[in-house]
């Protein structure tokens, strides 16, 4: 890209990132556009090689001609070793290809909330011709989660040597993934970490990984129905093939970021769900619910601009943490603090 189109990128997404003069424009444009940039969330723990997967898949899609656009949720936190010189270095491959576009965005400080910002920034991205926008999460955090909402397809990397995969289950990321990366397979205990991931997948899927077409399943028949919240989530995302004509089980393939051993494969099965979820309704439905919370954000926000504009608003800070207080304290509830503040801004 040029340095004139890259700054005219960058000037875009910083007045729809701070919601600066002119952001309904641009992003009323962005949502009419007919077709959305695949988003590809990855997500892991610190350490497993996410920046460097990142690049790899990244340069893999950029070879093929592909426009692909990195945004790397908080990458100075303190949980990724104040990585911001750190990914500059090991975006070592897709720097070169012109048709990327790297930027940073802090978890924290969005008038909405990360999700809508990255969802507009999305929107913003596909204005520019993006096919494809990576977000890259640190893996330690809600942002990991928040983020899932947003991704079209999320791709949650461990590595050997983790302990039975506990740290990812721990951090909820064993529900959020589509499909999951073994990195640094080219260390001892591989294999055995894809099984572990393999077998913690089992207990909520029934099928082969990958797409499953069966109608009915012999063994899915004979499962019980009662399910966990958790469970019932992931039925819902990825298919019941008890009930549904097609489903998906969560793939785990075993990479080597650094060398780039089965990035390809990985691209390809990110590709293939990304695909399926367009085709099953899947990414349709998700869309729609984003929306709904779109809407939801976006009201309360307009709802509140009168209140938030009347004199002695800039009490409210204050105002709320006593509240929080005499919340904490057991003294009062959230709905009279609410109460309270609006009768008071009205006055
Ligand atoms: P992140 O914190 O998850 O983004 O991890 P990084 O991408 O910063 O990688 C952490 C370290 O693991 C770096 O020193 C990488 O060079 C190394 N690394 C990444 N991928 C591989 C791999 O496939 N094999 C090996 N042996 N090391 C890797």
């Amino acid at each position: 890209m040029e340095p004139v189109e890259l700054r005219r990128i960058a000037r875009t997404i910083s007045t729809v990132e701070n919601q600066a003069e002119g952001y309904e424009a641009i992003l009323a444009q962005a949502y009419r556009l007919p077709r959305w940039a695949d988003v590809i969330g990855i997500t892991g723990p610190p350490g497993v090689g996410k920046s460097t997967l990142v690049d790899a898949l990244t340069a893999h899609w950029a070879e093929a001609g592909e426009r692909v656009a990195i945004l790397a949720i908080d990458p100075s936190s303190p949980y990724s070793g104040g990585a911001v010189l750190g990914d500059r270095i090991r975006r070592t491959r897709s720097s070169g290809y012109t048709n990327t576009y790297f930027r940073s965005l802090s978890s924290r400080g969005h008038v909405g909330g990360l999700s809508e910002t990255a969802t507009d920034l999305v929107a913003v991205l596909s204005l520019f011709e993006f096919r494809r926008v990576i977000v890259e999460t640190v893996g330690a955090g809600q942002s990991d989660i928040e983020i899932h909402g947003t991704a079209d397809c999320t791709v949650v990397v461990t590595v050997p040597g983790l302990g039975d995969g506990v740290q990812a289950s721990k951090a909820g990321l064993m529900e959020i993934g589509d499909v999951f990366a073994v990195n640094k397979a080219d260390m001892p205990g591989a294999e055995s970490a894809a099984r572990t991931v393999e077998n913690a997948l089992a207990a909520a899927y029934i099928g082969e990984p990958g797409i499953n077409v069966s109608d009915p399943h012999p063994v899915a028949a004979s499962r019980p129905p009662s399910l966990t919240p958790g469970l019932a989530a992931l039925r819902r995302r990825h298919g019941d093939i008890s009930a549904d004509a097609s489903a998906w089980v969560p793939p785990v393939i075993q990479v080597v970021a650094t060398e780039n051993r089965l990035v390809a494969d990985l691209a390809a099965t990110v590709d293939l769900f990304v695909d399926w979820s367009e085709r099953t309704g899947r990414r349709a439905e998700r869309g729609r619910e984003r929306a709904y919370a779109q809407i939801m954000r976006a009201l309360t926000a307009r709802l509140l601009a009168p209140y938030l504009r009347a004199p002695g608003a800039d009490q409210w800070p204050a105002m709320v943490s006593t509240w929080i207080d005499k919340i904490a304290e057991g003294k009062a509830s959230p709905v009279e603090a609410a109460q309270a503040l609006v009768e008071g801004a009205e006055k």
